[in-house]
């Protein structure tokens, strides 16, 4: 389908006889795939088949599920998930500092979460044309993310503005969503943490808790958690069929028109269609807070429901070997996404564990990290220093012409500590690339180091 869909796509492009009905069609096709941030409710359509998600009225599946896994013994993730990344414009358009940015935030909420699943970065695309500049949602996110997909990866497009059409959306910007059909995220850059976290949460079906808020009695999730709901396919407690289907996120009403910037519940007399007045979680992850930076937290449930997902996803065999949190540091792998050292400051890094495809296991993990130097070091006790249990080797580039020369090399074995003095260093700008000694294939050990910049308080430099 997908392949003669493509097909057919391309002829008509390449004999220019794209009619708007035909255009009109694709859209509408691909309309109801979509699912998003400030978006009318598909519930509808997902609702009419009768094979509901095995916790749907039953979330003593979820419960149950991480008991099976063990989840309160893990130390590592379960899995790791390769991204791929799409960046889309040309002017104003993101660039591969936002690709960063927009990986450390999602690291970041789900290790704070212990969702147990660690994201790196695989690739990265740049598709610079202006017609992306301002990227149309229900035009070209789902020919986009059709004819730009890569099965083995998650897939995220960074754009910088995300547009619906209409006069009415017209000074809109909507800051995410994720295909259903083809599950590929998409996020304008420069958004809270959140964001990404909240796409991700739908890439792996989480729904929203104020799913089907205004709606009647019967699909209106209750705030009383012991509320019966019958049905044809499905009996059970209300809020374990209704709203997202989850009782540990309680019912809520659509938080935009009830709550302030700085995480205010603003309607506290409002109640759902019983009577009883609602108690929303305004940190919750896949809530819709007029401030996104409220929204931190993901319940056990939620995180139930991404492991099992993960667990079902394509990959997941191979999401599961060579597992290792990526450290805050992450992406890093290349000059332009260095870390900055900073003096005194100790940096914690690991090198993570890279598979992409079966027997295609790429272990070769790279740090790089830059400083620069203010005026030339006389100091012998400036220095970078490197410690921990990591056998590893150390290069040092200089900058010259916008071209890396590599000026020194060294190297450590595991557990020694590796001094380099940066006396007779002249001013400029300089990057530090760590890489492992040797990888052993069979060992499944997270391996780490620790970097410092150490510069003499004698030494006056400027480090920016
Ligand atoms: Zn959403």
């Amino acid at each position: 389908m997908y392949i003669f869909l493509k097909n057919v796509f391309f002829a008509a492009v390449k004999k220019h006889i794209m009619k708007k009905n035909l255009i009109l069609s694709f859209l509408l096709f691909f309309y109801f795939g979509v699912h998003a941030q400030e978006q009318r409710d598909f519930s509808k359509y997902e609702h009419k088949h009768a094979f509901h998600k095995p916790w749907i009225g039953n979330n003593k599946f979820l419960t149950d599920y991480l008991q099976e896994i063990g989840y309160e013994n893990q130390s590592l993730p379960l899995y790791s998930v390769p991204v791929k990344f799409y960046v889309f414009g040309k002017n104003n358009a993101p660039d591969i500092q936002d690709v960063k940015e927009t990986m450390q935030n999602l690291n970041s909420l789900n290790l704070k979460n212990n969702t147990l699943i660690s994201f790196y970065l695989a690739d990265v695309k740049f598709v610079r044309k202006k017609k992306f500049d301002k990227f149309g949602y229900y035009s070209q996110f789902p020919f986009q993310s059709f004819l730009r997909h890569d099965k083995n990866v998650m897939n995220v497009f960074l754009v910088s503005k995300l547009k619906k059409p209409g006069k009415k959306n017209k000074n809109l910007e909507y800051t995410g969503a994720c295909n259903n059909v083809n599950h590929t995220v998409i996020i304008s850059s420069k958004n809270d943490a959140s964001v990404i976290a909240h796409e991700v949460g739908h890439y792996f079906v989480l729904k929203h808790p104020h799913k089907n808020y205004d709606k009647g009695k019967h699909r209106q999730e209750a705030v009383n958690r012991d509320v019966f709901r019958g049905g044809l396919f499905v009996r059970g407690r209300n809020c374990e069929i209704c709203g997202d289907g989850l009782s540990d996120t309680y019912a809520q009403p659509h938080l935009v028109k009830n709550t302030d910037r700085q995480c205010n519940y603003l309607s506290p007399d409002l109640t759902d269609r019983r009577g009883d007045k609602y108690m929303p979680q305004l940190d919750n992850i896949m809530s819709y807070t007029t401030g996104k930076q409220c929204r931190r937290n993901f319940t056990p449930m939620q995180k139930a429901v991404m492991l099992y997902e993960a667990s079902k996803k394509k990959n997941a065999d191979l999401w599961q070997l060579r597992r290792t949190f990526a450290d805050e540091f992450e992406p890093d792998f290349s000059p332009q996404i260095a870390t900055l050292l900073k003096d005194k400051i100790l940096q914690d890094h690991n090198f993570h564990k890279t598979v992409l495809k079966k027997n295609k296991i790429t272990d070769q993990d790279v740090d790089f990290m830059r400083f620069t130097i203010g005026k030339k070091v006389n100091a012998a006790k400036s220095r970078i220093v490197v410690s921990g249990k990591a056998a590893l080797k150390a290069e040092i580039f200089y900058t010259e012409n916008d071209d890396l020369k590599v000026f020194k090399e060294f190297s450590k074995k595991g557990d020694e500590k590796l001094e380099i003095s940066l006396e007779g260093f002249s001013s400029g700008s300089y990057f530090i690339k760590i890489s492992e000694e040797e990888t052993n294939p069979d060992n499944n050990e997270t391996l780490s180091y620790s970097i410092t910049l150490d510069l003499d308080k004698e030494e006056n430099n400027i480090i920016k």
